[in-house]
């Protein structure tokens, strides 16, 4: 019996995505050992968070790094440091803002259920354009004396309606404001860890060390600008201050290295050829079937350049709608997740399942169907 039968859990093959209900993503071998041998010493914690983000720095042609529990905290931290610098005087003011500049400024289009974390660190969003459309005249006009930073969430998804990352910036650092993006999903391609920050000019970027880099599910890595950086070091833990909360232990740093790591060495063209194989198959194995449509999809739900199957049912002739086909392969044996794709279908994802596992949702679908 496994840890997790043992507490009457079941294990879940995960066709839907790297969320972190379902767990987030499963840690490679190499991540596992590294985290594992990270855990039998005690080291300067201090030190370890510079040298790692050295090392993290180098490896993504970054001019700074650092190691968080996650995009979110991310997001926390580099409002927080966009917001007080690295003045110790401001910091220890927290979580009062009097006399900062605190406002945020964000596409509307761009609201996201993350963005919590922003206001946690006191700050206020301001948003511009609406849900459709931005001019960049209401982005100049959003922009105050108390304006501290521009937060620009990234994905082909969300590109609809706003300006582009190029123009944000160009806007707001023609105002000498600081753009953070959030990247938190957008890996692949590897290069997007040095994209937004090198080669657009973003001031920070943040990734989820849990997603695609398949580091530890407690993990986020911030990149770009020393001083942005310096300035989120100086908020967060080790030091006793307002991002103690959200510690980073010893094993997540070093685990988060070697994900960036393994990430950087993997083989990602023949990854993705690889995905195509599966979602070929799945869209092989139920054209054909009764009341069902299936075609490949692309780009994935978070608008990265991944394929993904998007299988449609007629219920009057499957019987089923889609959420029923859903809470059936949730209910069955393995349990099995996939995400929803509107009223009629479903959406399955290569990119989170182990060897064998697409061949067992496909014998499960076909049950079911
Ligand atoms: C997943 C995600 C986050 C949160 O990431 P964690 O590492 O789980 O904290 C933030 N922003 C976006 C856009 C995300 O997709």
């Amino acid at each position: 019996m496994n840890i997790y039968e043992s507490l009457g859990i079941r294990r879940i093959i995960n066709a839907d995505t790297t969320l972190t209900r379902l767990g987030g993503s499963l840690m490679p071998e190499p991540v596992l050992e590294a985290m594992n041998e990270a855990a039998k010493s005690f080291v300067d914690m201090f030190e370890l968070q510079r040298q790692v983000g050295h090392r993290l720095a180098e490896l993504t042609h970054n001019e700074a790094a650092y190691v968080c529990t996650g995009a979110a905290a991310g997001l926390f931290l580099a409002s927080l440091a966009c917001m007080t610098g690295a003045d110790l005087k401001a910091i220890a003011c927290l979580p009062s803002l009097a006399g900062l500049k605190d406002e945020i400024i964000i596409h509307c289009a761009h609201r996201i259920p993350y963005d919590p974390a922003v206001r946690l660190a006191g700050a206020k969003l301001v948003e511009v354009g609406n849900a459709i459309q931005t001019f960049s005249w209401e982005f100049e006009a959003a922009i105050t004396e108390r304006t501290a930073a521009v937060l620009y969430i990234a994905g082909e998804h969300l590109s609809f309606g706003v300006l582009s990352l190029p123009e944000t910036i160009e806007i707001a650092h023609a105002h000498s404001l600081p753009v953070i993006v959030d990247a938190a999903a957008q890996l692949p391609p590897p290069e997007n860890l040095w994209h937004f920050t090198r080669d657009l000019g973003a001031d920070l970027a943040i990734f989820s060390g849990g997603k695609d880099l398949r580091g530890p599910q407690a993990s986020g890595l911030m990149v770009g600008r020393a001083d942005l950086i310096e300035a989120c070091s100086e908020n967060g833990t080790p030091h006793q201050r307002l991002g103690r909360a959200m510690k980073v232990g010893k094993e997540e740093m070093i685990g988060l290295l070697a994900a960036v790591e393994w990430y950087l060495q993997q083989d990602h063209t023949a990854r993705m050829s690889n995905f195509e194989v599966i979602v070929q198959f799945w869209v092989d194995t139920f054209s054909d079937w009764p009341g069902v449509t299936a075609r490949r999809d692309y780009p994935n739900e978070a608008g990265r350049p991944l394929p993904w199957a998007l299988l449609e049912f007629d219920p009057t002739v499957t019987g089923l709608n889609a959420a029923e086909v859903q809470q059936q392969l949730w209910d069955g044996d393995p349990r099995i997740a996939v995400s929803l794709a509107g009223p009629y279908g479903i959406h399955l994802t290569p990119d989170t399942l182990e060897p064998g596992e697409a061949e067992i949702v496909t014998d499960r679908l076909k049950q079911i169907l």
